[in-house]
């Protein structure tokens, strides 16, 4: 086939392999690619036009319009692309021994400004005694009290396992967790087919083995897919500014126009909203006070 002649085909980014990508077209036939050269970074999700260079390989011309985008920070400063076309970014906390709130509102924070959806997982609801049953729901409460969608699971007893396939279904969703949270269980109960998944496409990328550092997306039985990718686990703090950060919690953005001053920050400055709205408890200070220790931690 010459290059003039080739016909465009669309289809869909599927795995990331580092140096090649792995596209699906419309009749689910998978092909290795490289892209042009010229092109950018081509992410998992992204919509794309290619060219078979060969029965089961091609090259990508260009990557379709895409309706979102999930970057992390790499080296040099410089962002690269994750996940594109997501419909929501679910964050999976463990229950016990306790939920890393930080950590949540670090997540949320990136969800936030790269405008996806959040939807907050706690796991392992089966370890909750009394105590920690209460700490819960007082958690639970602020962050419901937010608009932010909170579904309870046990991977382990496999309840609420329903609930959460309902809120995948037709979408296009990126699992993140810290390490032990229970994030390979919760993936293996919603994909069945988790292995056979793996294996076309080990076959596909002529690789033997999938590598376990690639950027994956699988199919949900139900309809709409999940995204793994092994480097989203912790976002960090990286590329996120004393004003972005204020931006990133939902209840401060709401209150800063109401700041004396445009610049505020919400630490000392004089008639500050939300301050005010800290003391009055209308936000809820915990929120407030992990605010002042990622602004604390920005500085370092
Ligand atoms: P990952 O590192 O986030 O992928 O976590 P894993 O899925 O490997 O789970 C980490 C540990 O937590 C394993 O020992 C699991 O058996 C355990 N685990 C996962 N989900 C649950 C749960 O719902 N309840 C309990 N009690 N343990 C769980
Ligand atoms: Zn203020």
């Amino acid at each position: 086939m010459s290059k003039e002649s080739a016909p465009l085909i669309t289809g869909r980014v599927i795995a990331h392999l580092g140096q090649s990508l792995l596209i699906e077209d419309d009749q689910g036939k998978i092909a290795r690619c490289k892209k042009r050269s010229r092109l950018e970074q081509p992410a998992v999700g992204d919509n794309v036009e290619w060219i078979r260079t060969e029965d089961d390989a091609g090259r990508v011309e260009k990557i379709l319009e895409r309706r979102s985008l999930l970057s992390r920070p790499a080296k040099n400063g410089s962002v690269r692309p994750v996940a594109a076309n997501l419909d929501q970014i679910v964050v999976i906390l463990a229950v016990k021994p306790s939920i890393d709130a930080l950590l949540l509102d670090q997540y949320l924070i990136v969800c936030e400004l790269q405008g996806i959806a959040p939807l907050i997982v706690l796991n392992k609801v089966d370890l909750l005694d009394e105590a920690s049953r209460l700490e819960t729901d007082a958690l639970i409460k602020i962050y419901r009290g937010l608009d932010y969608e909170i579904i309870e699971v046990s991977a382990l007893e496999k309840t609420g396992l329903e609930n959460l396939r309902q809120r995948l279904q037709g979408e296009i969703s990126i699992l993140v967790g810290q390490s032990g949270v229970g994030k390979s269980s919760i993936t293996n109960a919603l994909l069945p087919d988790l292995a056979l998944q793996t294996k076309v496409l080990s076959t596909a990328s002529g690789l033997g083995k999938h590598t376990t550092t690639a950027t994956t997306l699988y199919k949900l039985p139900e309809g709409g897919d999940i995204i793994d990718s092994p480097g989203v686990n912790i976002f960090g703090l990286a590329n996120i500014n004393e004003q972005t950060l204020a931006y990133g919690y939902r209840e401060i953005k709401a209150w800063a126009e109401h700041c004396k001053f445009s610049n505020c920050l919400h630490i000392k400055e004089p008639k500050c909203a939300v301050k005010d709205k800290v003391e009055e408890g209308a936000i809820s200070k915990q929120r407030y006070l992990r605010y002042l220790k990622l602004r604390d931690k920005l500085s370092c």
